[in-house]
């Protein structure tokens, strides 16, 4: 069962937080306990993805019987992605780049998002509800395309997406606006990530407007990483990862790892946070910001101060100033203490800043912070193709540029995961500009371009965006969300 990291909402199924996407009382769902894993370790070591995304799910989606599960994940994983291991294991150097970005929408954020959609229809049958469900989701840049291709023409569903106009790359503008199906509606917002991200919660906490939407049988959801359908997925890749390091004789069963993420909402690395609940042997949690590095002021001080101004980066799918999902570490760290998570999240909204004790501090010991500057993710970004012949987009540079410098700190040799998060086809020009490459007005020149020094194929679903037309022309401010959303809905006042 799950429950609100804020404490002041009941317990519910799998299949109902997933259709809530946040608690009533604001607060995340959380499980009551994070479970362990019984099987042995080396047994699980020689799962297929798809055998893998099963045995976890099953320990997490308490409705759900064996069956349901492996229709959603037969038509989450077959099929959809451009490499046959799902999330292939790439050994460079002393690192291992775990690819995940070999889905639909060239992005980490496909991992969990080509599953979702079917996660939660099959939990609107099962709770028998009959309205249609809107996902309203804000993005960086990623999410929003992975939750529209995963959402496209799913019966019963509608999807509304609002990102930064001027935040995210070409390509993943181009992504969205493109998008079709006639359930989709894709909005550029006249602010930043963290006016879209503000701009939906207060959305979601509106009851007004939600019991309006309610009238005309709607109810909203959301496809962040607040909701469990988005981050529980995530967990296993870290543990197919691990299965392919004890299979290519990298480590033995048992031996510690650390991750390196390149981190925005806190999600990802949460994910790998409760894989090393469930058992998966984890030294470290290595995270990694951009020059919104909030986190690592936070991971160093113990301070979190969101009053400062975010900055347009390179690597735009981590510039984000409110990790929502910290909330949920910090009510594990904190032995579910939710009226302590209740008024830290109170003082972040309130005054924009709150301080944790040191005893909870101390619980962060497993988690390193640090950052990349933009200088040292464009080196980094060339450092590792005159190195290693190997492309990286700017998220996971930022991640190998944190790891380096976490390996002259520590002297620590474990063996490290580097979760490579974007193909870097996805941010071309970025990429081209780091390597001293031409770059064109035209993205698709530039993406030529830099195919022509790499032996890395350019993701089919980009090359087919240069052909595609834009479908969405919508542009908005703050104050008109919920007027372009009755729009949209056809609900009036
Ligand atoms: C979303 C995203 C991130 C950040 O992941 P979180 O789960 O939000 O921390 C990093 N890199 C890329 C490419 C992303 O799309």
């Amino acid at each position: 069962m799950y429950k609100s990291t804020r404490g002041k909402s009941k317990e519910i199924n799998s299949s109902e937080a997933m259709i809530k996407g946040i608690a009533d009382d604001k607060g995340l769902y959380v499980p009551n306990e994070i479970p362990k894993i019984k099987e042995a370790l080396e047994t699980i070591c020689s799962f297929t993805y798809k055998e893998l995304a099963t045995y976890i799910l099953k320990h997490y989606l308490n409705d759900f019987n064996t069956e349901e599960l492996n229709t959603c994940i037969t038509a989450a994983y077959e099929n959809k992605f451009e490499h046959k291991d799902i999330a292939p294991l790439v050994k460079k150097g002393d690192a291992y780049f775990l690819e995940l970005y070999h889905g639909p929408t060239a992005a980490f954020k496909d991992m969990a998002l080509c599953l979702f959609p079917h996660l939660l229809k099959t939990s609107l049958e099962k709770n028998e509800v009959n309205n249609e469900v809107v996902i309203l989701t804000a993005t960086s840049g990623d999410t929003g395309k992975a939750a529209l291709e995963g959402f496209a023409n799913i019966p019963g569903t509608k999807i509304i997406v609002f990102f930064p106009e001027n935040g995210t790359s070409n390509i993943q503008k181009l992504q969205m606006t493109t998008q079709e199906g006639s359930n989709t509606f894709v909005i550029g917002l006249n602010g930043n990530f963290d006016d879209a991200q503000s701009g939906v919660k207060s959305i979601f906490n509106d009851s007004q407007f939600n019991n309006k939407l309610l009238e005309n049988k709607y109810i909203l959801s959301s496809a962040n990483s607040i909701n469990i359908g988005r981050f529980l997925p995530q967990i296993i890749y870290y543990f197919y990862a691990y299965g392919q390091l004890v299979k290519n004789k990298e480590i033995s069963v048992g031996e510690k790892i650390n991750v390196v993420v390149p981190t925005g909402n806190f999600g990802n690395i949460l994910s790998a946070y409760y894989a090393k609940e469930m058992g998966l042997p984890i030294n470290k949690f290595i995270c990694a910001s951009n020059e919104n590095n909030i986190l690592y002021d936070f991971l160093t001080t113990g301070i979190y101060d969101r009053r400062r101004n975010l900055k347009v980066t390179s690597s735009p799918s981590m510039d984000i100033l409110i990790s929502s999902n910290l909330e949920r570490l910090l009510y594990h760290l904190s032995d579910n203490d939710s009226n302590l998570i209740s008024s830290l999240m109170d003082e972040l909204s309130e005054i924009g800043k709150y301080e944790i004790s040191e005893n909870l501090k101390d619980k962060l010991v497993d988690f390193y912070g640090g950052f990349a500057t933009e200088e040292a993710t464009a080196k980094t970004i060339k450092y590792v193709y005159d190195k290693y012949d190997y492309l990286i987009d700017p998220h996971t540079a930022v991640a190998y540029h944190v790891y380096e410098n976490y390996k002259q700190y520590s002297n620590d040799t474990t063996k490290t995961i580097i979760a490579s998060t974007a193909s870097p086809y996805k941010f071309p020009t970025d990429v081209c500009k780091s390597l001293d490459i031409s770059i064109d007005s035209d993205d698709f020149n530039t993406i030529n371009n830099l195919f022509s020094i790499s032996s890395m194929n350019i993701p089919s679903n980009i090359k087919a965006l240069k052909n595609k037309n834009i479908i969405h022309n919508n542009n908005c401010e703050v104050n008109e969300m919920k007027s372009l959303i009755k729009d949209f809905l056809k609900v009036g006042e």
